[in-house]
């Protein structure tokens, strides 16, 4: 073995070892969270070609996002250098896509397809609910996307779970799924599920086909394999030949995909399904301090649908767990913020070395808000993103048309933005005129602005002028940069004139919004130079995740759910919002399955982190209507052990997050308790600072000064009831005057009447 097989065997542990020089056939890695699977599966692609012989190009590497695609390899490129070209390391979704971009005929579609994200799957529907006479108020669009999907997750026909429309429904929902069916296909398009299920027929159906890419990928090897559905798992066994060369590396504890089709069992069988397979066990996490680890296996082992296993790590104790209840998600906010204040000012870590976890999109508001304050940067990875604003989505709805003059739902989004007087009922017939004549939307267009399909003269010239511009730009594509191509169709199109010649502030920024997609497109052409086509871009675009957004290089605290911080890691995580009916989340009470993938969830959350972890709860929490309802704390927080955690104090001013410790008054037992208000409280842990007792404080008077933890200080200007009911109206500085309960408004006294007036 040369220089380069030493390299790659460079720190790596006994077990590490063994599986990157495992001889040929199906090897599985199973093994805890941060033993080093990814490390191993990217060492043994680079084994395979370095030491091997293996040509990349007979390597398919699967991953779960993009960004774990990228970052794989571009760790392969270090080590081989220009040897690494030409291997496949994708997500399912990405492999398909190529796969169905060389074979599109044969499944019913041109090269140039479009792929329908969930908006369009929706926008699709709803029209054809129309058509299927199917009323939303008795079955909703959701709920038909939710079981086309399930379906495809499983690698079946949507119309089998006609048992879970409603029984009036049932013919109706049939034909519904035929329709979706013939319309996306006519549309040229596939859907996220059409994208796995489709390659699976097209593989299934063409022996020749199958053939070439069994004989092609020498090696499979998939990550993550634990939250794989049976959709992708039937995938692999399409393309694995007769070699059975295909490693597999997982970790049942945590498989968090359960919603979206996972299969635990697809690991926990693996050995089953493949007799022969070599089973290596990792037992060394090396991401984590020992502390944290133990705390992981204590929330983990709660687990019945596992197999048990240990891991130690090499890493010295750590620092303590901290945890921290706040009185409400503002002061749980503020906690945040100071925390990461103090992780950068005081113990030096980057920005960018912070996580916040949280169960839900909604929660990274409030967190936001505070960081804002502290003016530390952050970044928010999901939630609204760039990619679903109306703007960009009808910049790429044009864009989308010229490659695919088929995309009836992108034609149906842009025709009529900015308006150009083309009327639904417009826009229906040259769909129905599509339809009838075999052609595209594009061509119906031309052809019933032509004078065919007998639209009234107005409305004739208007579609008439649409299909010019759509020919134009489509011509104008051929020989321009996607980036050109994109200004230029927006600029015929009226749209930035539109948008310049709006007063409204939002108008503002879509126009910036769109010159930064410009910029996304002349990023994606530098990165891609010749192989930088337009339709590369939609569909780098299309298949875009929340975690994919991600940049470890933008020194930032990252904001994420939970479920996109799995396989990443940090040196500092602050988990929030640990309460019964968050994490666990409240639609997992009833399925004992689904509580454990919250712990499961939990557990993730926990092992991203290397050194220091904060937990947190609000004693109260604001549900929908805005009322702040009392909370419990998660059965997880009391899944650690004692001896691991430090409770800690107030966040309030002059009191720090690192110094001031209340330890242990969790630690008498798993039962979950109650959060009551703080007054009406008798739990010693929820009035640990009596300074800041309502008690102990000047009663509220008449323009006293006050402070509010989310509206700032203020005046309080009317005092009214008593008891539970007490308000106040208090003239905010900067927020206006607001009423209050005061039982929940956190009003904090600041000075008497005289001292300020
Ligand atoms: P997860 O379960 O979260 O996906 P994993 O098992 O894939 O984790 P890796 O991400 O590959 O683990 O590795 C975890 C961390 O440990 C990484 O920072 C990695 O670089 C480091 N690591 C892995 N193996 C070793 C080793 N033998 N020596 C030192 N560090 C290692
Ligand atoms: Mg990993």
């Amino acid at each position: 073995m040369g220089d380069v097989g030493e390299l790659i065997l460079q720190n790596l542990n006994p077990a590490q070892r063994e599986a990157v020089t495992a001889p040929d056939g199906p090897l599985l890695v199973f093994a805890g969270a941060g033993s080093g699977k990814t490390r191993v599966l990217t060492r043994r692609i680079a084994y395979l070609i370095a030491v091997r012989d293996v040509h990349p190009s007979e390597i398919l590497a699967v991953t779960f996002t993009n960004k774990a695609a990228d970052v794989m390899r571009g760790r392969v490129e270090e080590l081989l250098g220009r040897h690494a070209m030409g291997m496949w390391i994708h997500t399912f979704h990405g492999a398909c896509v190529r796969i169905l971009r060389s074979h599109a005929e044969r499944v019913g579609r041109k090269p140039g397809f479009s792929i329908y994200d969930e908006a369009d799957q929706q926008t699709l529907l709803k029209e054809l609910f129309g058509v299927c006479e199917i009323d939303t108020d008795v079955f909703a669009v959701r709920q038909a996307a939710y079981l086309f999907d399930q379906a495809k997750n499983e690698a079946a026909d949507p119309a089998t779970l006609a048992s879970h429309a409603p029984p009036s429904l049932r013919e109706k929902y049939v034909h519904l799924c035929q329709l979706y069916a013939t319309r996306v296909r006519e549309a040229n398009a596939f859907d996220f599920g059409d994208l796995i299920v489709e390659t699976l027929r097209l593989l299934r159906e063409n022996p020749e086909v199958r053939d070439g890419y069994r004989g092609r990928f020498r090696h499979l090897l998939v990550d993550e394999f634990q939250d794989t559905n049976r959709a992708q798992d039937l995938l692999i066994d399409e393309l694995l030949g007769a070699h059975r060369n295909l490693m597999v590396v997982g970790d049942d504890d945590q498989s968090i995909y359960r919603w979206r089709g996972a299969r635990i069992q697809n690991i926990l069988d693996f050995e089953k399904k493949f007799p022969e397979a070599k089973v290596i066990v990792l037992g060394t996490n090396y991401r984590s301090t020992s502390r944290i680890l133990q705390a992981a296996d204590a929330v983990i082992k709660q687990n019945r649908g596992r197999k048990p296993k240990t891991l130690d790590t090499p890493n010295p104790e750590g620092a303590a767990i901290q945890r921290f209840v706040a009185d409400d998600e503002y002061d749980e906010a503020r906690f945040v913020a100071r925390t990461a204040q103090e992780l950068v000012t005081r113990r030096g870590l980057r920005p960018g070395d912070i996580a916040v976890f949280y169960r839900t999109n909604a929660q990274s508001r409030m967190i936001e808000e505070k960081l804002l304050e502290t003016g530390l940067p952050y970044v928010v990875i999901g939630g609204t993103r760039f990619y679903d604003r109306k703007e960009v989505k009808d910049a790429l709805g044009y864009l989308r048309l010229l490659i695919n003059p088929n995309d009836g739902v992108a034609l149906g989004r842009v025709i009529n933005v900015p308006a150009r007087n083309i009327g639904p009922r417009t826009v229906e017939r040259i769909a129905a005129f599509a339809q009838e004549k075999a052609c595209d939307v594009v061509a119906a267009c031309r052809r019933v602005g032509a004078g065919e399909g007998e639209l009234p003269t107005g409305a004739r010239g208007r579609v008439a002028a649409f299909a010019q511009l759509i020919d134009r730009a489509t011509t104008f594509a051929q020989e321009h940069k996607p980036s050109v191509t994109a200004g230029y169709v927006l600029r015929e199109a009226g749209y930035i004139a539109a948008l310049e010649a709006s007063k409204k502030v939002e108008d503002k920024t879509r126009l910036e919004n769109l010159a930064e997609l410009l910029k996304a497109i002349e990023d994606f052409e530098d990165e891609n130079e010749d192989e930088a086509t337009l339709s590369l871009f939609l569909e780098r675009v299309s298949l875009l995740s929340d975690p994919d957004l991600y940049d470890e290089r933008a020194n930032a605290i990252s904001l994420m759910t939970l479920h996109a911080a799995k396989g990443l890691e940090f040196p500092a995580v602050i988990m929030i919002g640990l309460e019964d009916g968050l994490l666990p989340h409240s639609r997992s009470k009833e399925s004992p399955a689904e509580f454990e993938e919250e712990r499961r969830l939990c557990y993730v959350g926990i092992t991203r982190t290397k050194e220091r972890l904060f937990l947190t709860a609000a004693a109260m929490r604001r549900s929908f209507g805005g009322v702040p309802m009392p909370t419990r704390l998660s059965p997880f927080w009391f899944d650690l052990p004692p001896q691991l955690v430090e409770d800690i104090g107030s966040t309030r001013p002059n009191v720090s997050a690192f110094t001031t410790t209340r330890s242990t008054a969790f630690s008498s037992g798993p039962t979950t308790r109650l959060i009551r208000p703080r007054e009406e409280t008798i739990d010693p842990l929820f009035d640990y600072d009596e300074s800041q007792d309502p008690a102990d404080q000047p009663k509220l008077e008449l323009l006293c000064r006050v402070r509010h933890p989310h509206f700032g200080p203020g005046v309080v200007t009317h005092l009214a009831g008593s008891g539970q009911l007490a308000r106040a109206t208090v003239r905010f500085d900067k927020f206006g005057e607001k009423t209050l309960i005061l039982k929940y408004a956190n009003l904090q006294y600041v000075a008497p009447p005289s001292e300020h007036l």
